[in-house]
């Protein structure tokens, strides 16, 4: 073969194979985009029913994981006043990461990054920003930083994210918002339906105390009619407020509408329920609102102990006529029966 014939014989297998080299990278290209979407629509596939902000952080964990190992994912959002820190960890490492968690989120400064903590755990904090909202998402690691490929990994699923979790965020708020009633920030009738049957339900399984206190204010008509109805508001709001500065998380505290609030005191029974309904009628005294100079506001207590083979109906029933009688012999007390 002469040398010219030689040279373009390999000329044109490099060529060839130059062409190979660049369709597999082509196609390495092509599979791991293939791969990223199928990840992307797992990770729409786990978050697409959940309605609220834990269930979205959990299943996004959940999501990650085997990705990404992590100890600790938080979301804030300090305007819709909206937290949850989901962390695998147990005991000490548990406490620590949320300390470390909760820090993050409270530290002012509000720049996205990489922090480091005195026990080698490195977070990650992500700002999700929309015009009207904003969060903070914190992945904790321990040990090691995210990788760029993680980090990348992580950018593109927010965009997933983001939206899901201001549409769980929306529901949440929805939901609240019928459960509570507005001027007072207490749980409203609806309220009261969704938590009454389950803790009436536990204290009859596990033999606990359950008592109810009925109360309605004394001569509210009159504040109305005296000093204004705007200044009504204002006296339910006041009442409303030492009224739930006096419970604990546990007890659910209604108004049930009007001037009428349902206390329901878990695993106490009718006598630690009275201590507290007496400091309750004191509390409110202490308010020195006056319809006029000879009438001032106070409230009335009914008080009773869910008895074992009573219903609930029975029971609010039983509760109100105690009431009544509490009203009957002068208002401003506590009648127990
Ligand atoms: P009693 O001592 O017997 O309980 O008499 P009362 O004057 O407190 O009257 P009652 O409990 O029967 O009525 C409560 C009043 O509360 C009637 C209603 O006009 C008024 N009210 C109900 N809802 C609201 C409200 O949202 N704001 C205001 N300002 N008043 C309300
Ligand atoms: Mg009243």
């Amino acid at each position: 073969m002469k040398a010219a014939a030689k040279l373009s014989l390999v000329e044109s297998v490099e060529r060839q194979l130059t062409d190979i080299d660049r369709v597999m990278v082509e196609l390495d290209h092509f599979k791991k985009q293939t791969e990223r979407l199928d990840l992307m629509n797992r990770l729409h596939a786990r978050v697409a029913g959940v309605l609220n902000l834990s269930g979205m952080i959990e299943a996004y964990s959940v999501w990650l994981m085997p990705l990404v190992e992590h100890e600790l994912i938080g979301y804030s959002n300090g305007l819709r006043k909206k937290r949850h820190l989901f962390c695998s960890g147990h005991g000490p490492n548990r406490r620590r990461a949320i300390a470390f968690a909760e820090q993050l989120i409270e530290t002012k400064d509000d720049c996205e990054g990489i922090y480091e903590d005195d026990h080698g755990h490195y977070a990650h904090k992500w700002l999700i920003e929309r015009a009207d909202d904003a969060g903070i998402l914190l992945i904790l690691k321990n040990g090691k930083k995210l990788s760029e490929e993680q980090i990348d990994l992580i950018n593109e699923s927010l965009t997933i994210l983001t939206d899901s979790l201001q549409r769980a965020l929306d529901y949440e708020d929805l939901f609240e918002r019928a459960s509570n009633d507005a001027l007072t920030g207490l749980a409203n009738r609806r309220g009261f339906e969704e938590r009454i049957h389950g803790m009436v339900n536990s204290a009859k399984r596990y033999k606990n105390p359950l008592t109810m206190l009925s109360m309605d204010l004394d001569k509210f008509k009159d504040i109305n009619d005296n000093l204004g109805h705007l200044a009504g508001d204002e006296v339910l709001k006041a009442v409303a407020e030492k009224l739930q500065n006096a419970v604990r998380s546990s007890d659910l505290l209604v108004r049930m509408g009007g001037d009428e609030f349902i206390l329901v005191l878990d695993n106490t029974d009718k006598f630690s329920g009275r201590i507290l309904a007496e400091r309750l009628c004191k509390a409110v005294d202490k308010l020195d609102i006056w319809a006029d100079v000879k009438t001032k506001l106070g409230i009335s207590i009914g008080l009773a102990q869910l008895e074992e083979d009573e219903s609930l109906m029975e029971w609010l029933d039983r509760t109100d006529d105690i009431l009544y009688h509490a009203k009957a012999e002068g208002r401003s007390r506590v009648a127990v029966r």
